[in-house]
């Protein structure tokens, strides 16, 4: 894809009124007040789909808790779980972990001093690495994310649909790559970023205050409503879940009510713990399927709560309802028949624990299990 950026390459002013900017305008994040790999690597994995300000207190607890890749590569599951609540994807938390132990393994804790030193990291792809080397060792490699394709896109005027493909992505990574200023590369890649996150948004950017207006040829052409064009749309799966809100009955002495929770063995929240969770087809399989429940000779009662809960991860949305159970023991053989009647093994053999009610809410680490619980308590 050609991208008409002469003007950007032949005159550099619009690269120091950035800078510039930036010095002025930039945002006070924890992260930015002194360098480390460290914490930059953690708010780097922290921030993938996820706003800044969900991620500055989650980011400050977690370095308090976890302060160096030593203690990360330490963290136990519970830990880190506890730690990453509310930030989605319990996945790239174990793959952060993964990387600390690897480089605490297998580089006696001291970090990588090259692009592609970095990509032999585990979970460390090249954006991650060209975030690492450009802020922590000035190494002049641009960070491609939506807010930079966004400026790039206004700067250059540039409206193909074809920007969003992996060969648009790659020329963007290219011109940038060539643009990035060679002493400040880190604060380039920032600066470009904070532009897009507060200047050049996506609805409404604010071209009377960009410091980049004169070079921007979406701005001269009055094209910012269709730079960028829109992201071809992808497609969204709706799937119907269940979640299984299992309690201990009351009723036994000595034995106030726990709930069941279990660390997740597949699919998209594999590693999380939280209710087990029951993939249907509708209203009616659902009837069916507590109806089976009831018979289980340990379950006491069992009520039927159809899609309360709405909840969208990447391309999932899903439609959570409840399925609530109370039963008289926490047996061994309540578990087997749980496991055979909802057709789930992982309920009976992965690990499982039962928590008291004030601490269910402390022990899920997912947010679709907080709006669960929510709607239960
Ligand atoms: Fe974005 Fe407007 Fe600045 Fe161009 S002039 S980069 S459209 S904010």
């Amino acid at each position: 894809m050609i991208l008409e950026s002469n003007h950007l390459q032949s005159s550099l002013a619009w690269r120091t009124q950035l800078l510039n900017w930036y010095d002025l305008n930039k945002r006070d994040f924890p992260w930015r007040r002194f360098i480390s790999p460290y914490h930059t690597w953690v708010c780097e994995v922290m921030s993938q789909q996820t706003t800044m300000a969900v991620v500055v207190p989650r980011f400050n607890e977690f370095v308090a808790k976890l302060p160096n890749v030593h203690a990360l590569a330490h963290a136990s599951d519970e830990e880190l779980r506890s730690l990453w609540v509310g930030l989605g994807y319990y996945a790239r938390a174990r793959h952060l972990r993964a990387g600390a132990q690897d480089i605490v393994n297998r580089r006696n804790g001291e970090f990588p001093q090259s692009y592609n030193e970095w990509l032999t990291v585990p979970g460390v792809g090249p954006y991650t690495a060209s975030v690492l080397v450009s802020i922590c060792l000035d190494f002049p490699k641009a960070c491609v994310d939506g807010n930079v394709i966004r400026v790039v896109s206004r700067l250059t005027g540039t409206s193909a649909v074809e920007l969003w493909s992996e060969k648009g992505k790659a020329s963007i990574q290219s011109l940038v790559d060539g643009l990035i200023d060679p002493v400040r590369p880190g604060d380039f890649n920032q600066a470009m970023m904070e532009l897009g996150a507060l200047i050049c948004r996506k609805q409404s950017p604010d071209c009377c205050r960009c410091p980049v207006q004169d070079a921007c040829l979406a701005s001269a052409r009055n094209l910012t409503t269709t730079c960028p064009p829109n992201k071809p749309r992808a497609e969204v799966r709706r799937i119907q879940l269940a979640a299984l809100v299992i309690s201990s009955s009351d009723s036994v002495a000595d034995h106030p009510p726990e709930f069941f929770l279990i660390e997740r063995q597949e699919g998209f929240l594999s590693g999380t713990l939280g209710f087990p969770l029951i993939q249907h087809t509708g209203p009616q399989s659902l009837v069916e399927l507590c109806s089976k429940l009831s018979a289980i000779p340990q379950v006491r009662t069992v009520t039927l709560h159809e899609a309360n809960v709405r909840h969208t991860i990447t391309r999932n949305a899903l439609e959570v309802g409840q399925i609530r159970l109370t039963c008289d023991a926490r047996t061994p053989q309540l578990l087997a028949e749980l496991s055979r009647t909802v057709e789930q093994a992982q309920i009976a053999a992965a690990k499982q624990t039962w928590v008291s009610k004030k601490l269910v809410s402390r022990r899920v680490s997912t947010a679709l299990d907080l709006k669960v619980w929510e709607k239960f308590s």
